[in-house]
Parts: structure tokens; sequence; C-alpha cells
């Protein structure tokens, strides 16, 4: 009895929601006491689902920002004069971060031949190491590379991106021409480049650089040499017209999902369990990929559409028909 998995879930509820007390029953647990979303079992008929949620500003008004259950990601190719197809479904607990699907999805494209040369992603599934893992496997990942970090983030100061390195020499130079006067490595693999108080305390240019005391100096801190370079190259490249060109293609991803959501309703899973709701997730992306062939191939002219009343009323009454 103990074994079953239906009272291994409720023993596991009972840990994570109750907290045994020496001089009563037991209560439940406060916000803090609980155990972090990514184990936390949210409903005991489907012990994998998870609750995540966005901030809202990062979602259109009156989508929601908070649900139980899982994220799926699709991949599709955007090859122009060719339909849109989805070459990838990957469902993963709801609490995963976007960054953490960018690499496995690459690893299925290639092991299914789909490779593709330049991967366009948004802003959540680039990262130092993704970015690299995608070189080495000769794809070009286009995604917004966001260079500044820390609690100056989003503040206007200088980034990282603003100070030239000279890895061989050790040394990093800020925009006002100062040096850094060390270079060390830290526990995260990062490394750190301080500048010298007698440089930045009188430094004409000090607020556009640091928020910190004015007995602090600038320090910045970047990855190590290959992950650094291939970041900056990364982040040049986007403020191009070219780059932004190719990035637009981007935006039917953004289509496909709406007409998975509409269609095949994929923020609804029918099924309990990762493993069942990821083939339903991929059984909507085969009919969105067999209704987009359906169309491509079909050689019948599409109907016309009666036009509508506005815009027989505009043609009729254009200044050239007046
Ligand atoms: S504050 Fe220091 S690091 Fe920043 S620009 Fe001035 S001298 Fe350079």
């Amino acid at each position: 009895m103990n074994e079953l998995p239906e009272v291994a879930t409720l023993r596991l509820v009972w840990q994570q929601q109750y907290v045994t007390t020496s001089t009563g029953p037991p209560r439940l647990k406060t916000t803090q006491e609980l155990s972090p979303a990514a184990v936390r079992v949210h409903s005991p008929y489907d012990p994998e689902a998870r609750y995540s949620s966005k901030h809202p500003s990062e979602q259109p008004p009156g989508r929601p920002t908070e649900w139980v259950g899982s994220k799926v990601h699709l991949t599709e190719s955007c090859d122009p004069d060719l339909p849109n197809l989805v070459t990838d479904v990957h469902t993963m607990p709801a609490t995963e971060p976007d960054v953490t699907a960018t690499t496995a999805i690459q690893d299925k494209l290639i092991a299914r031949g789909l490779t593709p040369g330049e991967h366009l992603m948004d802003g959540g599934y680039p990262s130092a190491a993704t970015i690299t893992a995608s070189a080495q496997r000769g794809i070009t990942l286009l995604a917004p590379i966001v260079v500044q970090t820390g609690r100056n983030a989003g503040k206007g100061t200088f980034t990282p991106a603003d100070f030239t390195i000279n890895w061989a020499a050790g040394v990093a130079t800020c925009p006002a021409g100062a040096t850094s006067r060390s270079m060390k490595p830290d526990k995260r693999d990062l490394v750190t480049f301080a500048f010298s108080r007698r440089d930045c305390r009188p430094c004409p240019i000090r607020d556009r650089c640091t928020l910190a005391a004015e007995h602090i100096a600038r320090r910045i801190t970047v990855h190590p040499e290959p992950i650094h370079q291939a970041r900056m190259a990364a982040h040049t490249a986007q403020h191009s017209d070219q780059w932004r060109k190719t990035y637009h293609a981007r935006a039917g991803i953004e289509g496909t999902v709406s007409e998975a959501v509409r269609g095949p309703n994929l923020r609804h899973a029918r099924y309990r369990g990762l493993a069942k709701t990821h083939l339903q997730n991929v059984v909507s992306a085969m009919a969105i990929n067999i209704s987009r062939l359906g169309t491509y191939f079909d050689t019948k002219p599409a109907t016309q559409r009666r036009p509508t009343r506005i815009h027989q009323l505009c043609t009729t009454y254009t200044p050239a028909a007046a």
C-alpha cells in the first residue's frame, strides 16, 4: 500500500504543505516555508503539473499571466516561398526557464537533419552558454542580447559592451580612456576587471558609468574571452539593418502559436502528465502542418470573398470615382 503511486503523491503533498508541531496538530506551511514551485505538487491528479507565472509586462493585455501545467516551445521553418512548417515541439515543466530549451531544441533539429543556419529566438533563449553551443553546432543564434546585468541594469550607465578588453594583456579600457588595475576570475567562472579609484573619483563622465558611492571605483564582470567575444559580436550585429530585416521573420512564430491556441486549443491539456501532454502538443503541430501543406498544394484558385459593405462604399466613393 505504501508503495502505491497515489499514496506516495499524497505523502508528498502532505510533506510539502504541512509542518508538524510539538504542541498540536500539523499546521499549513507559510509561503516562505513552501518548497520551490519547481518541485511543488500543485494537483494530486497530475503530479507533474507546476505553477508558473509571467510578469504582466511580458504578456500582451488580456492574456493570462499565470497558469498551472507545462510549457511548450514551437519551432518552425521560415523559408521564403515555402510554407512555414512546425519542425519541433518541445514540452517541459512550466517552471523551467526558456533558456534551458535552446540547446535541446537544436539537438533535436540536428538529429532530424533540419539544422537551421540561423535560429531566430526571442530574448528569453540566448545566454552565453547557448550562444557558444549554437556556434559549436554551426548555428547562428539570432536573438536580442542584453549586455547590462546587475543592480544598475536598465539605469542607462555604461555596459560592458562600452569597454574594450585586451585579453592578451588582461586589461580593459573604459569609455574615458582609463585602464583597469586588475583582472580576476571568480567562483561563477566570470572575470572581473576593476578600475582604480584614482581614475574613477575625478572622472568627468562618472555619472554615466556608475551609480555607486563616490569612493567606489567601477568594475565590470564579463564571461571568459571566447564567450564574451561571441556575445559582443551578437550584440553588435543586432543594431544593423540587416539583422533587423532577418529577425522580422521571427514574428511568424507568434502567429503559429496563436493558431495553435485558437485552433487545437494548445493552452488546455486534455491529458495528465508531461508525456501525454507532449503527445497532444505534437498532434496539434501536425494538424497545423497538414493544414498549411493543404493550402500550399491546393491548385484550386481561392474563392473570392464577397466585398464587405464598408469596402463597397470605399471603392464606390473614392475621389477618382466621384
Ligand atoms: S568612472 Fe572609472 S571606469 Fe567609468 S568611465 Fe570614468 S574612469 Fe572609466
